[in-house]
Protein backbone atom coordinates (compact mmCIF):
# COMPACT_ATOMS: atom_id res chain seq x y z
CA UNK A 1 0.00 0.00 0.00
CA UNK A 2 1.26 3.05 -1.37
CA UNK A 3 1.52 5.99 1.57
CA UNK A 4 1.65 9.67 0.83
CA UNK A 5 3.02 12.52 2.87
CA UNK A 6 0.13 14.56 0.52
CA UNK A 7 -3.17 14.43 2.32
CA UNK A 8 -6.49 14.70 -0.04
CA UNK A 9 -8.53 17.74 0.53
CA UNK A 10 -11.56 15.75 1.10
CA UNK A 11 -9.90 13.50 3.85
CA UNK A 12 -8.81 16.61 5.59
CA UNK A 13 -11.82 18.04 5.15
CA UNK A 14 -13.52 14.77 7.20
CA UNK A 15 -10.86 14.89 9.79
CA UNK A 16 -11.47 18.71 10.19
CA UNK A 17 -15.29 18.28 10.81
CA UNK A 18 -14.86 14.92 13.01
CA UNK A 19 -12.18 17.31 15.26
CA UNK A 20 -14.48 19.92 15.13
CA UNK A 21 -11.87 22.52 13.40
CA UNK A 22 -10.26 22.85 16.58
CA UNK A 23 -6.61 20.94 17.57
CA UNK A 24 -7.26 17.82 19.86
CA UNK A 25 -4.48 18.22 21.99
CA UNK A 26 -6.67 20.06 25.19
CA UNK A 27 -8.89 16.71 24.89
CA UNK A 28 -5.82 14.29 24.93
CA UNK A 29 -3.86 16.38 27.84
CA UNK A 30 -5.27 18.75 30.09
CA UNK A 31 -1.29 19.80 30.98
CA UNK A 32 -0.75 20.58 26.99
CA UNK A 33 -0.54 24.03 27.32
CA UNK A 34 -2.00 26.69 24.55
CA UNK A 35 -2.65 26.10 21.65
CA UNK A 36 -0.91 28.79 18.96
CA UNK A 37 -0.88 28.86 15.25
CA UNK A 38 2.80 29.13 13.22
CA UNK A 39 3.61 32.67 13.99
CA UNK A 40 3.77 31.71 18.02
CA UNK A 41 0.12 33.43 18.25
CA UNK A 42 -2.17 31.93 21.20
CA UNK A 43 -5.41 30.83 19.20
CA UNK A 44 -8.14 31.65 21.28
CA UNK A 45 -11.09 31.00 18.83
CA UNK A 46 -12.01 28.40 16.53
CA UNK A 47 -13.72 29.01 13.94
CA UNK A 48 -15.82 26.18 12.26
CA UNK A 49 -13.68 26.32 8.63
CA UNK A 50 -10.56 25.52 7.62
CA UNK A 51 -8.31 28.07 7.62
CA UNK A 52 -5.36 26.70 6.75
CA UNK A 53 -1.96 24.56 7.98
CA UNK A 54 -1.07 27.75 9.53
CA UNK A 55 -4.13 27.46 12.04
CA UNK A 56 -4.63 23.68 12.01
CA UNK A 57 -2.36 20.82 10.32
CA UNK A 58 -2.54 16.99 10.20
CA UNK A 59 -0.91 14.97 12.30
CA UNK A 60 -0.32 11.18 11.04
CA UNK A 61 -0.41 8.55 13.88
CA UNK A 62 0.66 5.07 12.67
CA UNK A 63 -0.69 2.02 14.36
CA UNK A 64 1.01 -0.14 16.68
CA UNK A 65 3.18 -2.65 14.68
CA UNK A 66 2.56 -0.86 11.39
CA UNK A 67 6.06 -1.20 9.79
CA UNK A 68 8.14 1.67 9.00
CA UNK A 69 7.71 1.37 5.07
CA UNK A 70 7.26 4.85 4.65
CA UNK A 71 7.83 8.09 7.01
CA UNK A 72 4.09 8.51 7.59
CA UNK A 73 1.03 6.34 7.77
CA UNK A 74 -1.46 6.17 5.73
CA UNK A 75 -3.50 8.83 4.90
CA UNK A 76 -7.32 7.88 6.78
CA UNK A 77 -9.36 9.00 8.81
CA UNK A 78 -8.49 6.69 11.83
CA UNK A 79 -4.18 8.12 11.05
CA UNK A 80 -4.82 11.47 11.40
CA UNK A 81 -5.63 14.06 14.05
CA UNK A 82 -6.06 17.89 13.70
CA UNK A 83 -3.39 19.78 15.83
CA UNK A 84 -2.46 23.39 15.90
CA UNK A 85 1.14 23.97 14.82
CA UNK A 86 2.31 24.52 18.56
CA UNK A 87 1.17 21.08 19.54
CA UNK A 88 2.25 18.87 15.85
CA UNK A 89 5.91 20.55 15.79
CA UNK A 90 6.08 23.32 18.08
CA UNK A 91 8.87 23.06 20.54
CA UNK A 92 8.48 23.16 23.86
CA UNK A 93 10.45 23.40 27.03
CA UNK A 94 10.39 19.62 27.15
CA UNK A 95 10.46 18.64 23.52
CA UNK A 96 7.64 18.57 20.49
CA UNK A 97 3.92 18.00 22.33
CA UNK A 98 3.09 15.00 19.23
CA UNK A 99 6.48 13.47 19.52
CA UNK A 100 5.65 12.85 23.39
CA UNK A 101 2.66 11.88 22.64
CA UNK A 102 2.29 9.52 20.66
CA UNK A 103 0.90 6.64 22.26
CA UNK A 104 -2.19 8.77 24.07
CA UNK A 105 -3.01 10.29 20.79
CA UNK A 106 -3.56 6.66 19.48
CA UNK A 107 -5.18 5.62 22.07
CA UNK A 108 -7.79 8.40 21.59
CA UNK A 109 -7.86 7.55 18.42
CA UNK A 110 -9.18 3.92 18.87
CA UNK A 111 -11.44 4.87 22.07
CA UNK A 112 -12.96 7.23 20.29
CA UNK A 113 -13.35 5.46 16.19
CA UNK A 114 -12.98 1.82 17.43
CA UNK A 115 -14.39 0.21 14.90
CA UNK A 116 -12.29 0.87 11.44
CA UNK A 117 -13.71 3.67 9.96
CA UNK A 118 -14.98 3.57 5.77
CA UNK A 119 -12.50 5.69 3.83
CA UNK A 120 -13.57 9.09 2.47
CA UNK A 121 -13.13 8.58 -1.28
CA UNK A 122 -9.94 11.15 -2.47
ZN1 LIG B 1 -3.05 22.78 20.07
Amino acid sequence: MAASSRIPPKIRAAVLVRDGFACVAPRIDGQCGQCRDLWGHPIMRWPQRDRGPEFLQMSHEKEDGELSMSLKATPTLQHLVTLCPQHHTGAVAGGVWEVQNRDRIRRWLLEKYPAPLKDVEA
